[in-house]
């Protein structure tokens, strides 16, 4: 709290009083924090990829390059670096340009089962590696107006963790369930999206940190599996832009679910 003094005087000899302005600077400093704390984190994820590419680079200039076989991997664990570089980078604008709204939603109607199997579909080609069965339920036809493009990175962010947290042979589904407004009309309609997976699930104590800005519960696991930690917070955003809500359940060893409601109309 910061507190400022000013007496306040009518003329020479008369005084008003004192003027006491009392500001709550906690809020302007809390957002100071998460800036910097943004930046260091920023910077300690470049920071390692970075440090691989270079450190590869050097042994191979040292002589490494003579050996076909050991260039060759060094070479490649380049490139991967280079990628994931790419994709941190790709992630962070993204994520600033979410938060900062400098993204108009551009809303129309979209067909939610033919735009889910769309998305299942582009997913299909990782699923099958895994032996992994995509999967959706949606019993009735449901219209809903949004950001296509926003809406499509949505669930395929989802999908894509999904596969990835979940082991050989698993199942990852979405179900499609409307849900009634108020019954007072006041409420608009809505949808409820459920992606769920048969995966390695979340621990309790890292449930409520997920959706935070480069969150991992295992950074090992991550990080091979070529994640950024900005998906679910990239996700979270862009539900929020189209005012919905996002929340998890999920138990160790037997799956996640990630839970969607979205306004049918805007
Ligand atoms: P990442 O790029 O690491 O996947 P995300 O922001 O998408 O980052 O997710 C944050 C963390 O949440 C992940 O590192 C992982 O630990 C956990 N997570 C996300 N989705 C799932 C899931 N379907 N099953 C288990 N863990 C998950």
């Amino acid at each position: 709290l910061e507190i400022n003094l000013s007496p306040m005087s009518l003329n020479e000899e008369e005084w008003a009083g004192i003027l006491i302005v009392l500001h709550d600077i906690t809020a302007v400093r809390r957002l100071e924090r998460m800036r910097s704390e943004f930046v260091a984190n920023v910077s300690h994820e470049l920071k390692t990829p970075i440090a691989a590419v270079k450190g590869f680079a050097e042994t191979l200039l040292a002589g490494a390059l003579n050996d076909k076989e050991t260039a060759r991997s060094f070479l490649q664990i380049i490139f991967d670096e280079s990628e994931r570089l790419n994709r941190l980078i790709g992630d962070i604008l993204e994520l600033s340009k979410i938060e900062s709204k400098r993204i108009p939603l551009q809303f129309s109607p979209i067909h939610l089962q033919t735009f889910i199997g769309n998305c299942l579909h582009v997913m299909n080609a990782e699923a099958i590696k895994k032996s992994i069965d995509l999967e959706m339920q949606a019993d009735e036809t449901i219209y809903i107006e949004a950001d296509e493009d926003r809406l499509r990175q949505i669930l395929i962010n989802l999908l894509s963790n999904g596969i990835n947290y979940t082991p050989e042979g698993g199942k990852v589904k979405v179900k499609v369930d409307s849900l009634p407004g108020g019954e007072d009309g006041a409420e608009n309609e809505r949808v409820r999206l459920t992606i769920s997976d048969t995966g390695i699930g979340i621990p309790k104590k890292d449930l409520p940190r997920i959706f935070e800005r480069f969150y991992r519960v295992d950074k090992a696991r991550s990080r091979s599996s070529g994640g950024t930690g900005l998906g679910l917070s990239i996700v979270k955003h862009l539900v929020e832009l189209h005012k919905g809500t996002i929340r998890v359940e999920s138990e160790v060893g037997m799956g996640s679910k990630f839970i969607i409601e979205l306004p049918i109309i805007h």
